[in-house]
C-alpha cells in the first residue's frame, strides 16, 4: 500500500473559503512544486517544518480568485 495526495492524484477537490471574504479558493498545486520560485530562507522552514512532522501529507497552496490571498493547508495522503 502506498500513500498518494488526492488532489495532487485528482481523486477529489476539497473546497476551502477564503477566510477574508468567504469566496470559494482554487488549489495552485502542492508546495513542494513551487520551491524553485522560493528563497533559501523558506526552503529552510519547510524542511524544518518536514523534519518535524512524522504525519504524511502534502502541503497545498490555494488562492482566493475574489481578493487574492494565499494559504497553504495540509491535505492528508491516503492509502490506497
Ligand atoms: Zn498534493
Ligand atoms: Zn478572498
Amino acid at each position: 500500500m502506498r500513500s498518494i495526495c488526492p488532489l495532487c492524484n485528482g481523486l477529489y477537490d476539497i473546497d476551502y473559503n477564503c477566510t477574508n471574504c468567504g469566496a470559494t479558493m482554487v488549489d495552485e498545486g502542492p508546495r513542494v512544486n513551487l520551491m524553485d520560485d522560493y528563497s533559501p530562507y523558506l526552503l529552510d522552514e519547510i524542511t524544518n517544518r518536514v523534519d518535524g512532522v512524522e504525519r504524511d501529507e502534502c502541503i497545498h497552496i490555494f488562492r482566493c480568485p475574489s481578493c487574492g490571498i494565499q494559504e497553504s493547508f495540509s491535505i492528508e495522503r491516503k492509502g490506497f
